[in-house]
């Protein structure tokens, strides 16, 4: 079986990558320190999967560890750079934290892959580097504005890091894929995403709010320019986002890349509002959301949805799942976790 090493492969996506590529014959060799996530995802994955997958705990920060793990697995085809702080509101308060943890584990997976002779990597970028784009929606080709946090410019300089890293080392190719918004869970219920304290995020804010462990939820910003005032945001399925790694690992396997680093924006191409996908969630669950609409939340910008003919098109990929099925499965997860908890 062919390993490919998942960073960051106990998180949200890490984990739904490890299960697409177990179940396409791959073996996902995962690092991770946990900092974000727990050992009972594992669990999840080998029980998806029937296997027992490989796990490395250490810190990619330490390049003797990140050096020692590489050489055990230098028969990987490749490695999906996940590991990363993604807090945005976090990055602004400690830019330090994000900027060494972020930019020194891409540093040490780059050397430790030019020293293994490991040749393919698929980078974890985001649609915050696009900023607010000018016209929607957004093509790679789209500029790339200011990053309005740490965290998005973490993502930015990842992507040139990866430029200048690959433009002398021609024997390694990446893939850099811009998310979208991702939400939803394994239809299993054995992984979601486990949001650490008071969720950020719009999906885990709600279905918390609905199971009754937050009040409410608050809406941020009612008189965006949109058609119902509130901020829009192409959300994709995870477990859709995870195939588009396996598709982008056999891309560069199969040396089908066009350059040594490519770009591809993973969404669905459908913008929905926050009261949109409210309703989405209504309707797929039966339940009410209690929400209020509250001002603006600093650095969000008012509206980002891809444009994915370019993905869709190179790697064979497009987005299946509709935003109903994303947030069911959330709630699902959600019902699903507070149920093993208790
Ligand atoms: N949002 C909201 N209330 C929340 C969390 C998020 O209204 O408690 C809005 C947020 O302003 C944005 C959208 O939901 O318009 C998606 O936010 P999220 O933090 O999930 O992702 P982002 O697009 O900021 O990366």
């Amino acid at each position: 079986m062919k390993k490919v090493i998942v960073t960051g492969g106990m998180g949200f996506i890490g984990s739904h990558t490890a299960v697409e590529l177990a179940n396409k014959g791959y073996d996902p060799i995962i690092i991770d320190n946990l900092s974000n996530s727990s050992l009972s995802v594992l669990d999840g994955i080998n029980k998806i999967t029937n296997k027992n997958v490989t796990f490395e705990k250490f810190d990619l920060t330490d390049s003797i560890a990140t050096e020692h793990c590489f050489q055990k697995h230098k028969d990987a085809i490749g490695v999906i750079h996940f590991a990363a702080y993604k807090a945005v509101g976090e990055s602004v308060k400690l830019p330090n934290k994000y900027y060494k943890n972020n930019i020194l584990s891409l540093i040490n997976v780059l050397d430790s892959m030019y020293s293994n002779n490991i040749p393919n990597l698929i980078f974890s970028s985001s649609c915050t580097v696009y900023g607010q784009p000018d016209v929607l929606p957004v093509t790679e080709s789209t500029p790339i504005k200011k990053a309005n946090s740490p965290y998005g410019f973490t993502k930015q300089i990842g992507e040139q890091i990866i430029n200048d890293f690959v433009n002398v080392n021609n024997e390694i190719s990446a893939i850099s894929l811009r998310y979208f918004n991702p939400i939803g869970a394994h239809d299993s219920c054995l992984i979601g995403e486990l949001p650490n304290g008071i969720p950020n995020n719009l999906l885990p804010y709600i279905t918390q709010t609905v199971y009754g462990i937050r009040e409410k939820l608050h809406v941020f910003g009612g008189d965006y320019n949109t058609h119902d005032g509130t901020a829009i945001r192409d959300y994709i399925h995870v477990v859709d986002l995870a195939k588009a790694h396996v598709k982008s690992i056999e891309r560069l396997e199969k040396k089908k890349n066009e350059a040594n680093h490519e770009f591809f924006n993973l969404g669905t191409g459908i913008g929905y509002s926050v009261l949109d996908v409210i309703n989405a969630f209504e309707k797929s669950t039966g339940r009410k959301v209690n929400y209020e609409i509250v001002a603006k939340r600093s650095g969000d910008v008012e509206a980002v949805y891809a444009n994915t003919e370019i993905a869709n098109k190179h790697l064979g990929w497009k987005a299946k799942l509709n935003i109903e099925d994303m947030t069911k499965s959330a709630w699902d997860w959600e019902e699903k976790l507070n149920s093993t908890k208790s």
